[in-house]
């Protein structure tokens, strides 16, 4: 829901320097000051004091360099292997142990309030900004005004824009403080401007909402967040098993939950061999590259996760971080099929849009509604229905 899209944008399709494509003139209408002089009075409207709205725009101005960067983000197909090899590397899994040993009273107290432990969060906080290393320096202002004016999704930003002023009004930052990357988000966990007004919590106590510079405020904000989305307390995400060759693979889908005593009986057991609780807990079986690659049983506080980032390969990569961070084990990558390349995944999303099936866009990442649609071509083409896309189902899909 409220993240989706722009996090993909941030994390898992990765912004290229800005080469290829110019700012295409999709500007309308009027002039950026008419259209900015517009703003100022729905700003208004919805409260924002005429001090803040006054001195918060007086710079403001549109970027053409911000246009650029959006138009020239460049997007890799990448599988949860490849991700998480990369995001999920020793120097992160050290640095965050590090942090949750440096930090215990502060997420002891985290975690009595808001449920959320501490490897969940700081998994966040070193995919998103590397423990707060990373969040830069441009004015989110500028960034926003220039991505709300700009054509391709006003209806996005301009919600961002109003709702980084009224974080300014309600005195967490000033206009001059308030600098991140291109895309407008904020801060050690990358909340944007709206998150940031919802979710952002002062938990040091000095009165503001701090997402740049107080650790206390920053991790509270995440726990915080996570728990408004439903995460249930003391319960784990995902955990590693090992599924046996026979499993009915239609059943190992996101949208389908059974007690643990159901995967017990198929042969699912933990990735060690030990048998799993034969409890009536309810669980998925997650796949994130098919029936021959790694293996979660995944609860409902990983749905969390797809509420933080709505793409798959983000957050099975930060609810595996986490785990790490929790002491398991480096996951067994088993045999799976190559990742299929950005143009694959387009031709495969074009055959199944011509069938009927929502894709959203076809942009080449495999996302949920096309692993949803892979799924119900596999069960037509009597395959495994691993819900896993590969070059036999795109070749068959071609053959109608
Ligand atoms: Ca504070």
């Amino acid at each position: 829901m409220t993240r989706a899209g722009l996090y993909a944008a941030a994390a898992v399709l990765l912004a290229a320097g800005a080469t290829g494509a110019v700012a295409a003139g999709c500007q309308k209408e009027p002039s950026f000051e008419a259209w900015l002089a517009n703003v100022k009075k729905e700003a208004a409207a919805s409260g924002v004091s005429a001090g803040t709205i006054s001195t918060a725009l007086a710079g403001v101005r549109f970027d053409p360099s911000i246009v650029a960067k959006d138009r020239a983000q460049k997007v890799f197909a990448q599988t949860f292997l490849e991700f998480s090899d990369r995001m999920v590397a020793g120097y992160r899994l050290k640095t965050g142990a590090a942090k949750i040993a440096a930090l215990k009273p502060l997420f002891q107290k985290i975690e009595k309030k808001y449920g959320v432990p501490a490897p969940v969060i700081v998994a966040f906080w070193g995919l998103e900004t590397d423990f707060g290393a990373n969040i830069g320096n441009l004015p989110t202002l500028v960034s926003v005004a220039t991505l709300a004016y700009d054509c391709r999704r006003p209806d996005v930003f301009r919600p961002q824009l109003i709702d980084a002023l009224k974080v300014i009004d309600r005195g967490d930052l000033t206009a001059d403080q308030m600098r991140g990357p291109w895309a407008g988000e904020l801060g050690q966990l990358q909340f944007l401007p709206s998150h940031y007004l919802d979710y952002g919590v002062d938990f040091d106590g000095d009165g503001k909402v701090n997402l740049l510079t107080s650790t206390a405020d920053v991790l509270a904000s995440g726990a915080n967040l996570l728990a408004a989305h439903g995460w249930q307390r003391g319960q784990p995400w995902i955990q590693e098993v090992k599924v046996p060759p026979n499993l009915p693979w239609q059943e190992a889908d996101l949208a389908i939950q059974h007690p643990r005593s159901q995967w017990a009986a198929w042969g699912v057991t933990y990735a060690s061999g030990k048998p799993i609780p034969s409890d009536g807990v309810p669980a998925s079986i997650l796949l994130p590259m098919g029936r021959n690659g790694p293996a979660f049983l995944a609860y409902k506080n990983f749905l969390v996760y797809l509420e933080w980032n709505s793409s798959l390969v983000y957050s099975t990569t930060a609810a595996y971080f986490a785990t790490r961070l929790a002491g398991a084990g480096p996951v067994t990558r088993g045999d799976p099929p190559p990742g299929l390349t950005l143009a694959q995944g387009k031709e495969l999303q074009n055959l199944l849009a011509k069938r009927g099936y929502d894709i959203g866009v076809a942009d080449g990442i495999i996302g949920l509604k096309t692993r949803a649609a892979v799924k119900a071509m596999q069960i037509k083409f009597k395959m495994p229905a691993d819900s896993y896309p590969t070059a036999e189902l795109i070749a068959k899909l071609r053959g109608g």
